[in-house]
Parts: C-alpha cells; sequence; structure tokens
C-alpha cells in the first residue's frame, strides 16, 4: 500500500470524525436526497488536497498531449468515453487520469450532484470536457408529463449554469429510455452509447476494463460512470491501452461534428 494512501485513508477518517457531529446537527431538509452535501464536500476537498500532495511526491510527468479541435474523427481513430450520475468527489480521480493521458471526455451529470458539488462541474469544464444533463434525479422520463419533463429540464440547465455558467447542449436520457415526447421537450441531441462495460453493475475494475477494450472502435461513445471507485481504477489502463492502439480521446462534440438537436447518437464517424 502506498504512503500516500494510507496518509489519505487516515485522514479521510479523521476527517469525517470531525465533521459527522456538525453534519447531524443540520436541519433535515439539508440532508434530503443529497447525503449530506457538506460532509461530502469536505470530504471531497480533503481527496482534492492529497491529490495535490500525492502529486508532489512523484517524478514531474511529462506534459500530456492535449486534444485540439484540429482532430478529425472521419481520418483518426476517435472514441468518446462518457461518464455519467456525476459529480462527485470520485470525479476527481476520473479528471486526473484523463489529464495524465491529455484525453477529453464527456460528463453527463444530474442535478442532484450538480447542486451537491457545483465546484466539481466546473472543475470538468476547466479542464475542457464537456458536460450534459442527466435529468434531475435519474428517473423513467417517459412516466413524466410534459410540465414535469420541462420542469426537470429548465431546473438542471439552472443547476448547470450557477455552477458553471453554461447551458447543457448535449442530453442523456437515464437508462438510455426516453419516448417522442423527452426528445422534443429535451431540444437537444440525445447522446446514447455504443460500448456499454455495464460498470454499474459488477463495479469490477478488471472487467470494466476487459469489456471496454474489447468493443473498442473507431467513432465508439463509451458509457461508464464517474460516481464508481472501480470505474476510477479500471480508466487508467483503458487509457493505456487505446492509446497504444492509437485512439484519440475526445468530447462527444468533438467527434460528431455539427450534432442536431432532434437525433439520438450512438456512435460517431465509422462507428456502430
Ligand atoms: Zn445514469
Amino acid at each position: 500500500m502506498k504512503r500516500w494512501f494510507k496518509t489519505s485513508l487516515g485522514l479521510t477518517i479523521f476527517g469525517a470524525l470531525l465533521i459527522a457531529p456538525f453534519s447531524n446537527s443540520l436541519p433535515t431538509s439539508a440532508q434530503t436526497k443529497i447525503s449530506d452535501p457538506i460532509f461530502d464536500i469536505a470530504i471531497a476537498q480533503l481527496h482534492l488536497q492529497l491529490a495535490e500532495v500525492e502529486d508532489e511526491e512523484q517524478e514531474p510527468e511529462p506534459q500530456p498531449e492535449l486534444v485540439t479541435e484540429s482532430v478529425d474523427c472521419q481520418l483518426e481513430k476517435c472514441i468518446a468515453l462518457t461518464f455519467d450520475d456525476g459529480p462527485t468527489s470520485n470525479t476527481y480521480g476520473i479528471l486526473k487520469s484523463l489529464k495524465k493521458a491529455g484525453a477529453k471526455a464527456t460528463f453527463f451529470a444530474i442535478g442532484l450532484q450538480l447542486r451537491a458539488h457545483p465546484e466539481i462541474a466546473q472543475l470538468v469544464l476547466s479542464q475542457g470536457h464537456e458536460l450534459g444533463g442527466h435529468s434531475y434525479d435519474h428517473r423513467k422520463l417517459q412516466y413524466l408529463s410534459r410540465a414535469e419533463l420541462e420542469r426537470d429540464f429548465s431546473y438542471v440547465s439552472k443547476l448547470m449554469f450557477e455552477a458553471t455558467g453554461e447551458r447543457p447542449e448535449l442530453f442523456r436520457p437515464p437508462f438510455g429510455e426516453y419516448d417522442d415526447l423527452v426528445q422534443e421537450v429535451a431540444q437537444s441531441p440525445l447522446i446514447l452509447w455504443s460500448v456499454d462495460p455495464k460498470d454499474w453493475l459488477t463495479r469490477n475494475p478488471d472487467e470494466t476494463y476487459e469489456r471496454v477494450v474489447q468493443a473498442a472502435k473507431p467513432g465508439a461513445i463509451v458509457v461508464m460512470h464517474d460516481n464508481l471507485a472501480s470505474t476510477r481504477f479500471a480508466l487508467p489502463r483503458i487509457l493505456k491501452t487505446l492509446k497504444s492502439r492509437g485512439y484519440r480521446f475526445v468530447t462527444v462534440s468533438e467527434m460528431i461534428k455539427d450534432l442536431n438537436p432532434n437525433e439520438v447518437y450512438r456512435s460517431g464517424p465509422n462507428g456502430n
């Protein structure tokens, strides 16, 4: 076990003990659904500080090769990694691996988490990634009325704007399920996927890694979850292997130019 990890674990437990009494004294309304945001943010900040300490202990790394707008996914091997259901404190580790690999990705955030972690949403965009909407609380949208859907979309848009100054331009329906009404109210391209390692089901880094690298193809859109530690552990290997096969890691908008708000996308050029 690395020294920084032991330190991280120790400080996290110490921090949790410090914060727990305060967290319990919060009014009940502040604790509903978000699982103690103040607690989560404090822990996330501790992790970030420790991640920085870890960086200081390592050898200086070469500057990552940044993806530029000149990537032509008609000619190059592109792949769009996407991460759903965040942002959470686990997103920090995902961002760190992407940065090391010079990779860009797309995050589909849920409103509840945007409300709990606006600072992480801002970090996602500031590192050149793309942020889309994924509903407020991940319910099956085809059971909502038009008015309920409109409320859901406008609230998530407001939360993202308050967090980042930008509004979502892409939408991924929870569970990949939608109907005509969802598509109409979304007024955004619906982004589904062509590669699904089912990381939420196995929660196993080895299986997530194997399934992604076996199914990867140029033009693929890969769905994963940035709220899962197992996915965070799988990601460095996924990036390394696919990079060695010549892939460029791009956002959905970089891979698919001129996205149409009335379309549903499962892959990019040459993908299937
Ligand atoms: Zn989801």
